[in-house]
């Protein structure tokens, strides 16, 4: 039976990284038709987070990553918070005592740093097993407890990095529960993973090197490690180091209320490093499931593109029946929405659904269909067909484009006619006169095509906004 885990610790938001070591994860899970559970990692007491927990339930509800077993659900392996586990780790930890495989660490901190410093001036690398006490205490709960290692060299696959090995210069006698009586990463997950039956670690790079050290504790506990893999970084846009909070690692929620849609955003995380084998980049929930093998995912950190992300995003919205984006679109219209019904509401949405990457986008390309923008003459004079032209031209052409827009009945098929009529007539190019009619009924930066634009707009408020723009030009010479 396949069985995988996420196993965040409550110490802030879910970022993409986290995120997608928990959607491969379950991939994994729900391609098998195994069990994905949910492991919250609760024992640095000092680094925990107030409400982290129920943030990280919020962000995988949100992305549909569901969880079969966790703290909040069932199942028989439970508790599935770390911080209610601790009377196994004890137990675990007396049996690695009783055969000689756990000791009580005796110094101070203060002296185990000074160990480190004189390590440091040999220009050695720290190794606390040099230090080993021969005669340690008894364990009372007070001291660190540390695992007695045996050193050896090790040679082990990971499904993503392949056949590593290592020297037994690696492994040292690490803590497994300190002072404080919780147990440490290094420790409660393997006791964990072996008393939940995970048959699968899918995590990141960071644990990479402390893999022989696990190892060398499986064996002294008796216990069969997981099948193993490790995924690399997450870089920044340019590739030059590990994605943080100032290169946009935003919380996977804030893409949520920006309004991302989930499907998009779990096929742009699942492919942050993965691929099918083909250039595809846009997959479905079901088309991941049946497509997703961990040994395809890349060795190098894979960047993390915004970019990339509003493009997916986007396709997925124009991918959308209209109907079904309307209703996601609610929360997201500007204020002057409000003033408008849904048919109104929907035709907006119709013509701007090729453009819209994001949900949250939507007041900044709509706002005009719903408000009166002011004039904004710099739009005219940035805009390189047109400030070339004196303002009597462009004058004279928006007087033009009113008198045969006056005569159209303001459908699609009608305004098209017109404006190519007004074409002709004034023997100007579609960039000079439909921008210019474009900036005098919108005054926003962009619009969609201008016959859809007027035809929402509609007749009396398109002449009356080129009649304010008239009189606006007019008195800016
Ligand atoms: N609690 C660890 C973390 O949040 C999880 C590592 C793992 O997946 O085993 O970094």
């Amino acid at each position: 039976m396949v069985r995988t885990r996420f196993a965040p610790s409550p110490t802030g938001y879910l970022h993409v990284g986290g995120i997608r070591t928990a959607l491969f994860a379950w991939l994994i899970a729900r391609q098998a038709k195994g069990r994905f559970v949910l492991r919250l990692e609760d024992t640095d007491k000092k680094r925990e987070v107030i409400g982290a927990d129920q943030h990280i339930f919020d962000s995988l509800h949100a992305l549909g990553i569901d969880y079969d077993e966790g703290p909040d659900s069932d199942g028989k392996f439970g508790p599935y918070k770390q911080s209610q586990r601790l009377d196994s780790y004890k137990l675990w930890a007396q049996k690695l005592i009783d055969i000689g495989r756990a000791y009580a660490d005796p110094y101070s901190p203060d002296e185990v740093q000074q160990f480190r410093e004189q390590a440091k001036n040999y220009k050695k690398p720290f190794l606390y097993r040099n230090h080993r006490p021969e005669n340690p205490p008894k364990w009372d709960g007070s001291q660190p407890l540390r695992f007695k290692s045996d050193p050896k060299l090790y040679q082990w696959h990971d499904e993503v990095m392949g056949d590593l090995s290592t020297s037994p210069e690696v492994i040292d006698d690490f803590i497994l529960i300190k002072s404080d009586g919780y147990p440490t990463y290094n420790f409660a997950h393997i006791i964990d993973d072996a008393e939940m039956k995970i048959s699968h670690i899918i995590r990141g790079q960071e644990f990479l090197a402390s893999i022989p050290n696990y190892l060398n504790l499986y064996e002294a506990l008796g216990i069969k490690p997981p099948v193993m893999a490790t995924v690399p970084h997450i870089l920044n846009e340019i590739g030059n180091k590990k994605l943080s909070k100032r290169d946009g690692a935003k919380d996977v929620l804030d893409y949520i209320n920006d309004g991302y849609n989930a499907e998009a955003l779990v096929s742009f995380i699942a492919t942050l490093g993965w691929n099918d084998g083909t250039k595809h980049e846009i997959f479905t929930r079901d088309e991941l499931i049946n497509k997703f093998d961990i040994k395809r995912v890349q060795r190098s950190g894979a960047r993390f593109d915004e970019q990339r992300l509003k493009w997916v995003n986007g396709s997925f919205i124009r991918n959308m029946e209209l109907d079904k984006l309307y209703l996601s679109s609610d929360t997201y219209w500007p204020k002057t929405a409000n003033n408008y019904d849904d048919s109104y509401k929907k035709k907006v949405l119709d013509v701007v659904q090729e453009r819209l990457k994001y949900l949250g986008e939507l007041p900044k390309l709509t706002n005009f269909f719903f408000e009166e923008l002011p004039v904004d003459l710099n739009l005219i004079n940035s805009n390189k067909q047109l400030n070339k032209l004196p303002i009597s031209e462009l004058v004279s052409l928006l007087e033009k484009s009113r008198g045969t827009l006056s005569s159209s009945n303001f459908t699609v098929d009608d305004l098209t006619d017109k404006l190519n009529t007004l074409l002709e007539k004034t023997s100007q190019k579609p960039a000079v006169l439909f921008s210019l009619i474009r900036i005098c009924t919108t005054w926003a930066p962009s619009s969609p095509g201008l016959a859809d634009t007027l035809g929402i707009i509609g007749k009396e408020k398109s002449l009356a906004r080129i009649d304010s723009s008239i009189e606006a030009i007019k008195a800016s010479s």
